[in-house]
């Protein structure tokens, strides 16, 4: 069975997705967005919108930012980092390094709320959502992408045509995968998230946990809830029998700073698996189809910036897309036409990627995290500079000086 013909289809309703669609529908594009769950859905996630995607989300407009500031949501300061002899740095957004953030704290909120604000706000503007819809495969004109087969949830295929695919379908992305375009790099690390009531101790700034296997990541997302990610290399997933969501309170205690902070009686939603991460795609657009978000890259989860990654993408997606929508055309549009979103991505996250993958090798060195945290303890104003950095509002250029590297480690 084959639909009409779109102007774009939306592979993945997440923040990448629903903000591309958003974007593409207010421009009057026909928008569809196919995605298999039904909202609101739970994602595995640490759940902190870094200081940099509010401006973002104040762009949207459409009552996005109101909405999130009239849900349940917290607000963070900063930035903990604890290494595993318990020495610990704290980074404020707001700060004297001449970059001032777009508020001094940034927000925190269940992706399940967050996710589904942004997708109703695409619905608003007249992109067409079908939820519980999963794509299984592309649909190709020649040597071009002209739309996808999808099956919903009575099991019917349908075939969806259009001008152009955009896999916003995350980390596992079907889109890139059929278009032969992943790439995988180390650290490959495997999160186990969750939300916990009462965890003693959590104030208003995010909190990084680095231990002799791995990591964890907390922070409070309001109502008396705190969202934990435990991040693991897959080789220690492999080689443990026990499953680590069975295990995932006694993991927690092994961190000096997390001991004795969590009532496993408090557990208010099943631990969530994800991973691995560290997978990125060779090229984010082809003939007939373009990547954003986790889709297009996700190096490691440690810096927080992968939402406002994909905010950010959707920008730059629709700022290349707009321009060639022209009313009635119907041939795919040519990865020429969309080489100014792959030359936008470069110049736009090539700072951000090369910190990503810094700190994510780094956090897998506990001798080097310690050295680089107790150095970060003593200097307030650099580790000011690198949540700024990891934050989006100071360019990642500062950080990724040869002078301030060099101070970070001696
Ligand atoms: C442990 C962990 C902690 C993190 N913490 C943070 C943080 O604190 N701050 C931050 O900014 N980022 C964080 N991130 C990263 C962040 O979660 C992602 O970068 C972000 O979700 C990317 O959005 P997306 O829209 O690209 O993908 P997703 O949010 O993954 O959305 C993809 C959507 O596609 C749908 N989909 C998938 N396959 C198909 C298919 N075949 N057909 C139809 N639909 C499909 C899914 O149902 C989903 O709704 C974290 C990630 C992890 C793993």
């Amino acid at each position: 069975m084959t639909d009409r013909y779109w102007d774009v289809i939306v592979v993945g309703g997440g923040p990448a997705g629903a903000t591309t669609a958003l974007l593409l529908a207010r421009a009057g594009a026909a928008v569809v967005l196919l995605d298999r769950a039904r909202f609101p859905r739970d994602k595995a996630c640490s759940e902190y919108l870094s200081p940099a995607t509010t401006p973002v989300l104040e762009r949207l407009g459409g009552g996005v930012l109101a909405a999130i500031e009239g849900a349940a949501h917290a607000k963070l300061y900063g930035m903990k980092v604890v290494a595993s002899s318990g020495v610990a740095m704290c980074g404020r957004f707001a700060s004297d390094h001449g970059h001032v953030p777009p508020r001094p704290y940034s927000f925190a909120l269940s992706r399940a709320i967050f996710d589904t604000i942004l997708l109703r706000a695409a619905v608003r503007e007249g992109a067409a959502v079908h939820e519980g819809t999963t794509v299984e495969d592309l649909v190709w004109d020649g040597r071009a992408v002209a739309g996808v087969a999808a099956r919903s949830g009575n099991g019917k295929r349908k075939t969806w045509n259009a001008r152009v695919v955009i896999g916003a379908d995350g980390l596992r992305s079907v889109v890139a995968r059929r278009l032969g375009l992943i790439r995988t790099s180390p650290p490959r690390r495997i999160a186990f998230t969750t939300h916990v009531a009462n965890v003693a101790g959590v104030d208003g700034v995010g909190e990084l946990h680095v231990g002799e296997r791995g990591y964890v990541g907390l922070g409070p997302i309001g109502g008396g809830v705190t969202t934990v990610a435990l991040v693991v290399p897959r080789a220690a997933v492999r080689r443990r029998r026990q499953d680590f969501r069975a295990g995932f309170f006694a993991e927690l205690e092994r961190y000096p700073g997390l001991a004795g902070r969590f009532e496993r009686r408090c557990l208010v939603r099943d631990v969530l698996a994800t991973g691995p991460f560290g997978q990125w795609a060779r090229r984010p657009a082809v003939d007939g189809a373009l990547l954003v978000g986790d889709a297009a890259d996700f190096f490691d989860p440690f810096t927080g910036q992968g939402i406002y990654a994909a905010l950010r993408g959707a920008e730059l997606a629709a700022d290349c897309l707009i321009p060639g929508l022209t009313p009635g055309a119907r041939a795919p549009m040519s990865a020429t036409m969309l080489e100014p979103y792959v030359r936008a991505r470069r110049r736009h996250f090539a700072g951000k990627w090369a910190l990503e993958r810094l700190i994510g090798l780094g956090v897998g060195w506990p001798a080097l995290a310690e050295r680089v945290v107790g150095r970060l303890a003593r200097r307030p104003d650099l580790a000011d500079l690198l949540v700024g950095a990891t934050g989006n509002f100071v360019p990642a250029r500062r950080v990724l000086a040869p002078s301030v590297l060099a101070r970070l480690l001696w």
